[in-house]
């Protein structure tokens, strides 16, 4: 009590110092220790200075220290050129060609290293015909590469040897009052990169603090300009937002601030169904799980997740006119993945995997006979399996379903023996006709039959 009362009153008799535009804030005063700098982010700053250069410690890092957070990863801004920084550093490579970026090596951490870059004057720049910047890749000094980050948060750079922290923007008060304030005219930096937009709502969801409102304000108006940004980026974004740990928050944010129709335009129609939405957040509260454990996220089980009820309404469609059950399945998750793409461009590398959860999930149905172990035997038996039990707590299937596949796994051969059904239960007999598409990976062993569907 005593010693906080000590530190509060200290706190106000020290004073910051104005070195150029920038407010120099000692240790005294924000309070973080270079201990809280990684290994490699100290190496790669002791190394530079010793080197006669500028390094700092700047971005996401000093904001999650100054929040009390643990930071992701640690980069540093530095005003030697990538070709100096790789001369310095034995295990480091140049990355990236437009800008380029140096990673240095220390065991497992990666630390990033970037050149000090300048905002390209209007009359240089090269926008497209929305103001998008193209081009934002010369070096600069200090000062020029705080202009150019996006929020004054994320602005402020770290020096671990003086164990200050230089501010150009204010950025010190806004982390200290929880604001996220965009740097400048928001108008004019949302213009230049729509991102931005969905940038602000992922770090406000995740760091638990405000827009602030000037910052928030044009984005109702602005947000049609996503739609100018490249798909790549977009999923890239979305991407970071669902596996942050916290994307629960980040969709709320979204929704809340309409702007999740350009991103997942399918995700309006999914949360609009009352069952839709309960699987979806809950396959997003499991995912924020499992991250703050530690464990490891598929993106493809997250997109398989955000989609399932679109798969579910076509495939339905498709078997109430008649189609058999697993060629609808297949045209039905072709349909919605090619839908999808044309807004989001989940990579390809991630369907194969999507198709096997999805096609999984008919065959949990099966439970005679040697389809449930060839089941077990699939590689993706794991994430097919969690998938079933996000269905069975939204309530889509029943509890049963996962509860006996939960006990068959592990269950000894009698056990299994015992539960298994008897053969053709509730199955009409019907021979097993190939779909007449050509089968994908996924089907190749030609075990995935639908649920009453016999395989011989
Ligand atoms: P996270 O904790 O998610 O990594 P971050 O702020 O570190 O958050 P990064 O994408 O790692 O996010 O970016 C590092 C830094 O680069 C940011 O802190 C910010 O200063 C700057 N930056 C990133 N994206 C932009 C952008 N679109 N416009 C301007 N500056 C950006
Ligand atoms: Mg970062």
């Amino acid at each position: 009590m005593i010693k906080k009362f000590l530190k509060r009153v200290f706190r106000k008799s020290v004073k910051t110092k104005a070195v150029g535009n920038a407010q120099v804030i000692p240790f005294e005063l924000h309070g973080v220790s270079s201990d809280h700098i990684s290994y490699g982010a100290l190496k790669v700053t002791e190394g530079l200075q010793a080197a006669g250069y500028q390094a700092y410690v700047v971005g996401g890092a000093v904001r999650d220290l100054l929040l009390d957070r643990t930071p992701k990863d640690f980069d540093i801004a530095t005003d030697a050129t990538p070709e100096e920084v790789r001369r310095l550093f034995r295990r480091s490579r140049i990355i990236g060609r437009r800008f380029q970026l140096v990673h240095v090596m220390f065991g497992e951490e990666v630390v990033e290293v970037s050149t000090f870059r300048r905002m390209i004057e209007a009359e240089d720049a090269q926008t497209d015909e929305h103001g998008r910047l193209l081009r934002d890749n010369e070096f600069g000094d200090q000062e020029q590469d705080a202009a150019r980050r996006d929020f004054t948060a994320n602005a402020l750079f770290y020096d671990p040897a003086t164990q200050e922290i230089y501010d150009y923007h204010g950025g010190y008060a806004d982390t200290r009052n929880h604001l996220l304030r965009i740097i400048g005219d928001p108008l004019v930096r949302y213009r230049e990169d729509p991102v931005r937009m969905l940038r602000a709502v992922r770090l406000s969801a995740k760091l638990g603090i405000k827009l602030d409102a000037a910052t928030a304000a044009p984005i109702a108006e602005m947000k049609s300009l996503l739609d100018n940004v490249p798909q790549a980026r977009l999923l890239d974004e979305v991407l970071k937002m669902l596996l942050s740990g916290h994307s629960v928050e980040c969709i709320q944010h979204l929704r809340q601030m309409n702007l999740h129709h350009g991103l997942l335009p399918l995700l309006d129609v999914i949360l609009e169904q009352p069952m839709g939405e309960k699987f979806i957040m809950l396959a997003l509260r499991n995912t924020d799980e499992r991250i703050s454990q530690d464990k490891t996220v598929s993106p493809a089980f997250l997109f398989a997740a955000l989609l399932w009820h679109e798969v579910l309404a076509a495939w339905n469609l498709r078997v109430q006119r008649g189609e058999r059950p697993v060629g609808a399945m297949h045209e039905a998750m072709d349909d919605v993945l090619a839908r999808q793409k044309k807004q989001l461009a989940i990579p390809h590398r991630q369907d194969a995997v999507m198709k096997e959860i999805w096609l999984m999930q008919q065959r949990f149905e099966q439970r005679a006979g040697q389809r449930p172990f060839r089941l077990l035997e699939q590689p993706r038996f794991r994430a097919g399996f969690d998938f079933l039990l996000l269905r069975c707590a939204s309530g889509e299937v029943d509890d049963q379903l996962g509860l006996w596949w939960d006990e068959f796994q592990d269950a000894s051969a009698e056990r299994r023996a015992e539960m298994l059904q008897p053969e053709g239960a509730g199955d009409k007999k019907r021979r097993w006709r190939k779909p007449r598409k050509k089968p994908d990976a996924s089907m190749a062993d030609g075990s995935a039959v639908p649920a009453g569907e016999p395989s011989t």
